[in-house]
């Protein structure tokens, strides 16, 4: 006979406002199995847990059912107050009472019902849980880190402190990521490449960090603790051993295209760095622009190169090296605005976007930091800017905020009223948000003691007049048409996710919202972790994030990756599938629906009918298995059975439900 002990908790008011959670607790008693049964206020706390363990003592429970928030909170919990009772942690079950029930209803006696069904249910799977043990797996000690942006810069500079090895693979020819293309910042309005580039710098000279630049990940394999990754080091046709960074072959190079870096203002030679301070400051050469390439002649920078690095004969190269952990760093795009046409961008030259005013205002920019319109590169004397292009807009499938435009909008006004003294500086706003420390006091100097005009309203329209761009739209604070005379026009463009940001999810195998943005394992209580154990995220991958936040995020994944290589070996969960040999066909399908690639063939041999067979069957890796039981569903044969959710166990909380 089972002893099972349920616990009723109220979550404050919680789940108590919809939910009898006396009556859930008394109804509860007289299930089979259940040899006692109570009710308290908070479950979690200490005296809740003392609860439980005096009642494992007192009634000799040999099983559990706690009542109370989705386990995705406090399974964990429960399960080290079990332990500490002496009872095996997986012979706990959770009735998510709040989440699934006194949250969605409103009636307090349909609540209390729902609530005592999913008790009933949870009691009836418990009796058929078994001890299940956790196994543990060796810990590679190096750290990969996706992505050289701040975010990844960051999170790389800690591990390698911390003493451990690390790459930072890089798609660019150099690190910096946007940062780079940046001016000054919010909210201290200090230059972004003086505190960038030391820490580039840095990151280059540390014992402990490779860079790995100009490289893409190819293929992820293996779990945590023992990832195997196929990093492409696509061809520079420059060898990096012998450069010198000397500049020769850029300087003398005839061929000369848009610059990447300086979003169409500036252009840039076939042979070539991304920006002055690129680290490393060795070039590429971009193939599909270089007159060698395209027509066999030319050959300029391999005849001036005096330590001979041009290689035109390189190749991409695949490498594959094992990790314990990885970071993905791998940052964002800017909504690309063209596309709708409305307010002109793409169409009129002087329609530009904040990224493009950052180049505009740099000292190191196209312009040496002189504000000039692209189209005539006269000083502009009358600039706006709109806010929320395309984030907070449904109609464009990005209803969510950037988080950074309302404080960059706010810088961009301000060094244009420092820059251009007679000039005016206006701007378009839905609402202005500044949740960071000193923002709110940053934006109120760009108003009060700067002069920047803020008009609360949406601009409907755009279009040239001679040489001014007449800007439309409503005042809703005064309820009235206003029209600018603008010279220019800067656009506050979404944040949104890298366009092969799903590629790269799926090649690591971890998951990503209906943005692309990458998924953290929970909000508030796991920001830095994805549902793939030993992969973290940092950074504006995750969703819009400025500098101190996106480098609070990378600290915090580097801390989580230090935590990881600082043991040996670590536990793994044992809620994995199983198969059923004796009954698996081998048919193989379960290997291609499972998400994290855990599933594989062996070759068994068997005797049948006194003679020897081989034959073949599923086997799942217990590192790879996350446990989400898609292959379970999947098996025609019935042989995947999860651990801890086999089907006798599913099928005893429907009978409970129905019979
Ligand atoms: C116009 C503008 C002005 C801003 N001004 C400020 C400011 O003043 N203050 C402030 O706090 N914030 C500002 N921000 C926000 C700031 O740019 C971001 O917070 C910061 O760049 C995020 O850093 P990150 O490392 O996460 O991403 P990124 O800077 O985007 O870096 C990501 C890196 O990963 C690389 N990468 C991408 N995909 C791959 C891949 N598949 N494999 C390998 N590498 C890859 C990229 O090439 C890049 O180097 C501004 C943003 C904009 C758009
Ligand atoms: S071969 Fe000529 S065009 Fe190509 S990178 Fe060298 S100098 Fe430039
Ligand atoms: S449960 Fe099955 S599908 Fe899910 S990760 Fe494990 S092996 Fe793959």
């Amino acid at each position: 006979m089972k002893r099972v002990g349920v616990f009723i908790c109220h979550c404050g008011t919680n789940i108590a406002h919809t939910v009898d959670c006396e009556k859930v607790a008394k109804t509860a008693a007289e299930f089979p199995h259940v040899v006692f049964s109570t009710d308290y206020k908070y479950m979690c706390s200490e005296p809740g847990q003392m609860v439980i363990k005096n009642a494992i003592k007192e009634h000799k429970l040999d099983r559990i059912v706690v009542a109370s928030c989705s386990p995705r909170m406090h399974e964990p919990t429960f399960r080290k107050c079990m332990e500490s009772a002496g009872l095996n942690p997986y012979l706990l079950e959770m009735a998510n009472i709040r989440e699934h029930c006194s949250w969605v209803h409103p009636d307090k006696e349909k609540g209390t019902e729902k609530a005592i069904d999913l008790v009933k249910m949870a009691v009836a799977k418990v009796v058929k849980n078994t001890p299940l043990t956790r196994s543990s797996i060796p810990i590679h000690k190096r750290a990969l880190v996706i992505g050289g942006g701040i975010a990844g810069i960051q999170a790389a500079l800690d591990i390698a402190d911390a003493g451990y090895v690390v790459d930072i693979v890089e798609k660019e020819p150099s690190i910096g990521g946007r940062m780079a293309q940046v001016d000054k910042t919010f909210p201290t309005l200090d230059c972004s490449a003086c505190i960038l580039t030391p820490k580039m710098v840095d990151a280059a000279q540390h014992p402990n960090i490779n860079l790995v630049t100009y490289s893409e990940i190819e293929k992820v394999e293996g779990y945590v603790g023992n990832f195997e990754v196929t990093i492409r080091h696509k061809a520079r046709s420059v060898d990096v051993s012998k450069c010198t960074g000397c500049g020769t072959c850029w300087e003398k190079c005839p061929t000369k295209v848009a610059s990447e870096f300086e979003l169409g203002l500036g252009t840039r030679k076939a042979i070539y760095t991304p920006f002055p301070q690129a680290v490393p400051n060795k070039p590429v050469i971009d193939r599909d622009n270089c007159r060698y390439f395209k027509t066999g002649k030319c050959m300029v920078c391999q005849k001036l190169c005096p330590t001979g690095a041009v290689d035109y004969t390189q190749e991409d190269q695949l490498e594959t090296i094992r990790y314990g952990a990885i970071v993905v760093a791998t940052g964002f795009d800017l909504f690309d605005h063209s596309v709708y046409g409305e307010y002109g961008y793409g169409k009129y030259p002087d329609v530009i976007t904040g990224l493009q005013f950052e180049r505009l205002i740099n000292a190191s920019g196209p312009t040496a930091g002189k504000i000039k319109r692209p189209s005539d590169h006269k000083e502009p004397k009358t600039i706006v800017f709109i806010k929320c292009v395309g984030s907070r807009d449904e109609a464009k499938g990005k209803p969510y905020c950037s988080k950074t435009c309302c404080m960059y909008t706010a810088k961009h006004a301000t060094l244009v009223k420092e820059k251009i003294k007679d000039s005016q500086a206006i701007v378009f706003y839905m609402d202005v948000r500044t949740p960071g420390k000193n923002y709110e006091e940053f934006y109120q100097r760009a108003v009060d003691e700067y002069g920047v005009q803020y008009v609360r309203g949406r601009v409907s329209k755009i279009y040239q007049k001679g040489d001014k761009l007449i800007v439309k739209g409503e005042d809703t604070l005064l309820g009235k048409q206003v029209e600018v005379e603008a010279d220019m026009v800067v656009l506050a463009t979404a944040m949104v996710a890298r366009s092969d940001a799903g590629d790269l999810a799926r090649k690591v195998g971890f998951s990503y919202d209906q943005h692309d943005f990458f998924t953290e394992a929970h909000p508030k209580l796991r920001p830095v972790e994805t549902h793939t154990a030993g992969v973290y995220l940092a950074g504006a991958c995750q969703g819009p994030k400025d500098i101190p936040d996106s480098v609070s995020q990378a600290s915090a994944a580097a801390a989580k990756v230090c935590g990881l290589l600082s043991k040996n070996e670590m536990a793994t969960e044992p809620i994995i599938s199983a198969v059923n040999e004796s009954i698996c066909s081998g048919c193989g399908l379960c290997i291609s629906i499972c998400p994290y690639k855990a599933i594989d063939l062996k070759t068994i041999t068997e005797r049948v009918h006194g003679k020897i067979h081989e034959r073949q069957v599923a086997t799942v890796n217990n590192g790879l298995c996350q446990g989400c039981g898609a292959c379970t569903v999947a098996c025609r044969s019935s042989a995947l059975n999860l651990r801890g959710f086999t089907n006798e166990q599913i099928l005893a909380e429907v009978d409970a439900l129905c019979l």
